[in-house]
């Protein structure tokens, strides 16, 4: 589903340039539970975002689902990211007037899909995270956890292969935490290629590989074995 090679990607402001990733290679298959760990500043949501299509890189190249991911027009890209990828962030982004059903219906309107279908799917979604009941109220009068359930709605609702989660838990207490886990755990149980950022162990120990980043590399990655993560798969390669 995902295979990058020798991926370089540098920020450059007036004062310096900071090589961030040097020469990463990945492969992530369909349907993987994927986990990306490590300290502040190794590179993580670099990452993410390039794999999401909403940044660019400087080498190397990017395959998703096949098809090289390198110097996409804005056009192009929005057309791969509305087919293949959900994004979840730490802080939500939902849109604080609207309710949790127009929340989640709203990548539906930029579908043109009409307001009675979309507002049927949206609803949909919300069952399954729980959320009937809570359709019509706005963001801020649900808890961090619910709200992280709606953007997940929102996400899933034009069908992604992949759905990547920058910190999805980061806002949320360990309770809550768990929950929001459950949930992105059996939507990769349904097939859906799952990759979270995270730095917290709890979420990690979830998913099934655990790749661990340092300066701008892979340092090594874990794989779950009887369900704990024991095997150290490789090193700097
Ligand atoms: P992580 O998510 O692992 O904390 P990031 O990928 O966000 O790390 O950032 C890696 C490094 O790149 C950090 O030193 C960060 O300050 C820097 N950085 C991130 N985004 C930008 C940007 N848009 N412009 C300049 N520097 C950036
Ligand atoms: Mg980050």
């Amino acid at each position: 589903m995902i295979h990058i090679r020798q991926l370089h990607k540098s920020y450059h402001t007036e004062a310096l340039s900071l090589h961030v990733l040097k020469g990463l290679n990945l492969d992530i298959e369909t349907g993987e539970y994927v986990s990306i760990t490590g300290a502040s500043g190794s590179g993580k949501s670099t990452l993410l975002n390039i794999l999401g299509i909403l940044d660019s890189y400087d080498q190397g190249d990017y395959h998703l689902n096949g098809s090289l991911i390198k110097n996409l027009s804005e056009r192009e890209a929005a057309v791969y990211r509305n087919e293949m990828i959900g994004f979840v962030f730490q802080s939500f982004n939902l849109i604080n007037f609207k309710n949790a059903l127009e929340n989640v219906a709203l990548p539906l309107y930029y579908k043109k899909v009409s307001r009675k279908k979309r507002n049927i799917i949206a609803m949909e979604h919300l069952d399954k995270m729980g959320l009937k009941d809570w359709a019509k109220h706005l963001p801020n009068e649900l808890s961090g956890g619910q709200k992280q359930r709606v953007a997940i709605a929102r996400a899933m609702i034009s069908n992604p292969k992949v759905i990547l989660a920058d910190e999805p838990t980061g806002a949320l207490d360990s309770t809550t935490t768990l929950e929001v886990m459950d949930v992105l755990t059996n939507l990769n149980r349904e097939g859906i290629t799952t990759i979270i950022v995270t730095h917290e162990k709890s979420v990690s120990d979830a998913t099934n590989r655990i790749i661990h980043l340092k300066d701008g590399m892979i340092e090594y990655e874990t794989r779950k074995n009887n369900g704990v993560h024991d095997t150290i798969q490789s090193v700097n390669f």
